[in-house]
């Protein structure tokens, strides 16, 4: 087995320098020298040979720091396969028919036990399967599982993994909506424009004296209710949303409920609005806090204007 390894760290990254550092220590041991290289200056020509000659791409990130892996994907239609950590574009493509994983799809921090762990299952996938197919041949010299294998792993992800999904997905999820916003902002003049712009303006302006009442409480079998006053400063109050959020556990997105606002007929107090949700008793009443957020059907909220007020 030949280990190529290549990379580059950024001038300001000492702890990558290190870790080149410790490759090159490694591979100076007469021991390793035979079987592991590192290939210095990795940039996109090499790279081009090293996805065309590579018969396994190892690709060993702690999770969650592979941003994507677009490597893996480049190996893909050369015909490598891919024994790569469970994260990034591997957490989603892999399948035992396709190639070899690593971890358990979980976060672990720094864990230097952990990293012992995965470290393991390494060797151990390199060991008891890696190797062995590879070098499973029948008569004629042909690595017949290896094969089907790569054919399995071209065949169900090149499709998948690919510049042509990469832009329909840009342009169906972002482009074409961005174009559409532009052309509904734009078109009768800039109504609808003009409206963002007003609406954006009176809620910088009041933003910093909303505020919030006492929050009340009561549980029961249905589930936790929540009620809260809100101070709007005299802002519409469609122009804004009340929200109760949790974070996620286990992985899940985050808790998001929106709290609905009492008929305003009820509120004895000007510029005050009570808002109320019940969500089920599932998680303990400490995770939730309520929060004010813009609200705007035509606007992209918290990317075009990012106010949060939180209960505290
Ligand atoms: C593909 C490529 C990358 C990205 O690699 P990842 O494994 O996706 O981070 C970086 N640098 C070069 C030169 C590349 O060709």
């Amino acid at each position: 087995m030949q280990l190529i390894i290549a990379g580059k760290a950024h001038p300001a990254d000492r702890a990558g320098q290190d870790l080149i550092r410790q490759w090159i220590d490694f591979i100076r041991h007469p021991v390793a020298r035979r079987h592991v290289i590192f290939l210095s200056d990795y940039d996109m020509s090499l790279t081009e040979h090293l996805v065309q000659g590579s018969d396994v791409w190892v690709n060993t990130p702690r999770r969650p720091w592979e941003a994507s892996g677009t490597s893996g994907m480049k190996v893909l239609v050369n015909g490598g396969i891919n024994l790569s950590e469970l994260d990034g574009w591997w957490a989603e493509a892999y399948t035992p028919e396709v190639g070899w994983a690593i971890g358990d799809g979980q976060e672990h921090g720094d864990d230097p036990a952990w990293d012992a762990n995965e470290a393991e299952q390494l060797y151990n996938v390199l060991e008891n399967e890696v190797v062995p197919e590879f070098y499973d041949r029948n008569e004629q010299g042909i690595p017949t599982k290896w094969l089907a294998r790569m054919r399995a792993s071209m065949s169900r992800l090149t499709p998948q993994y690919s510049a042509a999904r990469t832009v329909r997905e840009y342009t169906e999820q972002h482009y074409l909506p961005a174009a559409i916003a532009f052309h509904n902002r734009s078109t009768l003049g800039g109504t609808v424009g003009t409206n963002i712009v007003h609406w954006e303006r009176a809620l910088r302006e009041k933003w910093s004296s909303l505020a919030f009442g006492e929050l009340r409480i009561s549980s029961n079998s249905d589930g936790h209710h929540f009620e809260i006053d809100v101070y709007l400063d005299g802002l519409d109050p469609n122009s804004v949303r009340v929200e109760l959020y949790a974070d996620g556990v286990n992985g899940e997105s985050p808790v998001r409920q929106e709290m609905n606002r009492f008929d305003a007929s009820k509120s004895s107090e000007p510029d005050w609005a009570t808002y109320q949700v019940t969500v089920t008793a599932m998680r303990p009443v400490a995770d939730f806090t309520p929060r004010i957020v813009p609200k705007h059907e035509s606007v992209n909220v918290p990317l075009e204007l990012d106010l949060i007020r939180w209960q505290r």
